[in-house]
Protein backbone atom coordinates (compact mmCIF):
# COMPACT_ATOMS: atom_id res chain seq x y z
CA UNK A 1 0.00 0.00 0.00
CA UNK A 2 1.18 2.92 -1.01
CA UNK A 3 1.87 5.67 2.37
CA UNK A 4 -0.35 8.38 1.19
CA UNK A 5 -3.39 6.00 1.14
CA UNK A 6 -2.46 4.45 4.35
CA UNK A 7 -2.33 7.85 6.40
CA UNK A 8 -5.82 8.32 4.31
CA UNK A 9 -7.01 5.11 5.68
CA UNK A 10 -5.78 6.30 9.26
CA UNK A 11 -7.47 9.64 8.92
CA UNK A 12 -10.54 8.02 7.80
CA UNK A 13 -10.74 5.29 10.97
CA UNK A 14 -9.59 8.30 13.49
CA UNK A 15 -12.83 10.17 12.39
CA UNK A 16 -15.79 7.59 12.45
CA UNK A 17 -13.73 6.82 15.64
CA UNK A 18 -14.70 9.94 17.16
CA UNK A 19 -18.13 9.94 15.35
CA UNK A 20 -19.16 6.85 16.78
CA UNK A 21 -17.57 7.75 20.45
CA UNK A 22 -19.62 11.47 20.24
CA UNK A 23 -23.09 9.42 19.65
CA UNK A 24 -25.13 8.43 21.64
CA UNK A 25 -27.57 6.18 19.47
CA UNK A 26 -25.83 3.23 18.57
CA UNK A 27 -26.13 3.99 15.35
CA UNK A 28 -25.85 1.35 12.31
CA UNK A 29 -23.57 1.74 9.81
CA UNK A 30 -25.98 3.88 7.61
CA UNK A 31 -26.57 6.00 10.16
CA UNK A 32 -22.92 6.98 10.96
CA UNK A 33 -22.07 7.09 7.53
CA UNK A 34 -24.02 10.25 6.96
CA UNK A 35 -22.92 11.34 9.89
CA UNK A 36 -19.15 11.13 8.64
CA UNK A 37 -19.79 12.13 4.81
CA UNK A 38 -20.40 15.32 6.14
CA UNK A 39 -16.04 15.92 7.37
CA UNK A 40 -15.58 13.37 4.86
CA UNK A 41 -17.68 14.03 0.86
CA UNK A 42 -15.45 11.09 -0.92
CA UNK A 43 -16.13 8.23 1.90
CA UNK A 44 -18.27 5.52 1.19
CA UNK A 45 -20.96 3.77 3.09
CA UNK A 46 -18.60 0.40 3.05
CA UNK A 47 -15.20 2.01 4.16
CA UNK A 48 -17.22 3.34 7.26
CA UNK A 49 -18.59 -0.44 7.06
CA UNK A 50 -15.45 -1.99 7.06
CA UNK A 51 -13.93 0.33 9.50
CA UNK A 52 -16.20 -0.19 12.29
CA UNK A 53 -15.71 -4.15 12.03
CA UNK A 54 -12.39 -3.70 12.11
CA UNK A 55 -12.50 -1.33 14.87
CA UNK A 56 -14.66 -3.75 16.94
CA UNK A 57 -11.85 -6.76 16.10
CA UNK A 58 -9.46 -4.70 17.98
CA UNK A 59 -11.81 -4.25 20.92
CA UNK A 60 -12.44 -0.73 20.23
CA UNK A 61 -15.61 -0.60 20.12
CA UNK A 62 -18.50 -3.17 20.33
CA UNK A 63 -20.70 -4.76 17.52
CA UNK A 64 -23.97 -4.99 18.47
CA UNK A 65 -26.32 -8.09 17.92
CA UNK A 66 -29.44 -6.74 19.26
CA UNK A 67 -31.75 -9.46 17.47
CA UNK A 68 -32.70 -6.26 14.65
CA UNK A 69 -32.37 -6.58 11.41
CA UNK A 70 -28.99 -4.52 11.50
CA UNK A 71 -26.13 -4.36 13.43
CA UNK A 72 -25.58 -1.45 15.24
CA UNK A 73 -21.90 -0.59 16.76
CA UNK A 74 -21.49 1.43 20.04
CA UNK A 75 -18.16 3.55 21.15
CA UNK A 76 -18.30 1.81 24.70
CA UNK A 77 -16.27 -1.56 24.35
CA UNK A 78 -17.12 -2.08 27.99
CA UNK A 79 -19.80 -4.62 28.85
CA UNK A 80 -22.75 -2.66 29.71
CA UNK A 81 -26.94 -3.51 28.77
CA UNK A 82 -29.40 -1.66 26.58
CA UNK A 83 -32.75 -1.09 26.08
CA UNK A 84 -34.24 -1.05 22.25
CA UNK A 85 -37.19 0.38 21.13
CA UNK A 86 -39.66 -1.71 19.48
CA UNK A 87 -40.93 0.69 17.23
CA UNK A 88 -38.34 2.98 15.64
CA UNK A 89 -34.99 0.52 16.82
CA UNK A 90 -33.56 3.31 19.31
CA UNK A 91 -31.17 2.01 21.52
CA UNK A 92 -30.25 3.05 24.80
CA UNK A 93 -27.76 2.16 27.52
CA UNK A 94 -29.06 0.78 30.86
CA UNK A 95 -26.80 2.18 33.39
CA UNK A 96 -26.65 0.46 36.96
CA UNK A 97 -28.64 -2.86 35.91
CA UNK A 98 -29.07 -4.64 39.96
CA UNK A 99 -28.24 -7.48 38.88
CA UNK A 100 -24.91 -6.41 36.48
CA UNK A 101 -22.87 -7.31 39.33
CA UNK A 102 -24.31 -10.88 39.90
CA UNK A 103 -23.38 -12.16 35.80
CA UNK A 104 -20.16 -10.40 36.40
CA UNK A 105 -19.28 -13.25 38.70
CA UNK A 106 -21.44 -15.94 37.33
CA UNK A 107 -18.70 -18.31 36.51
CA UNK A 108 -20.86 -20.52 34.39
CA UNK A 109 -21.38 -24.47 34.68
CA UNK A 110 -19.24 -27.79 34.55
CA UNK A 111 -20.09 -28.31 31.02
CA UNK A 112 -19.24 -25.01 29.74
CA UNK A 113 -17.13 -22.23 29.70
CA UNK A 114 -19.31 -19.06 29.42
CA UNK A 115 -17.44 -17.26 26.48
CA UNK A 116 -19.87 -14.17 26.28
CA UNK A 117 -23.96 -13.69 27.40
CA UNK A 118 -26.91 -11.19 25.28
CA UNK A 119 -29.15 -9.78 27.23
CA UNK A 120 -31.40 -6.86 25.75
CA UNK A 121 -34.69 -5.50 27.12
CA UNK A 122 -37.23 -4.12 24.77
CA UNK A 123 -40.01 -1.21 25.23
CA UNK A 124 -41.36 2.24 24.00
CA UNK A 125 -38.56 5.23 23.92
CA UNK A 126 -39.93 8.24 25.06
CA UNK A 127 -40.92 9.61 21.59
CA UNK A 128 -42.69 6.68 20.42
CA UNK A 129 -44.48 6.89 23.84
CA UNK A 130 -45.79 10.12 23.03
CA UNK A 131 -46.87 9.22 19.44
CA UNK A 132 -48.94 6.40 20.78
CA UNK A 133 -50.70 8.35 23.24
CA UNK A 134 -51.36 10.81 20.12
CA UNK A 135 -53.53 8.07 18.18
ZN1 LIG B 1 -38.95 4.61 19.59
ZN1 LIG C 1 -24.13 1.11 24.74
Amino acid sequence: MCPSKKIRNTAQRRVILEELQKSESHPTAGELYEIVRRRLVDISLGTVYRNLVLLSDMGIIQKLDLGGSEARFDGNPEQHYHVECIECGRVNNLPDLPIEQSVKNFKGTDDFKITSHRLVFYGLCSQCQKKEMEK
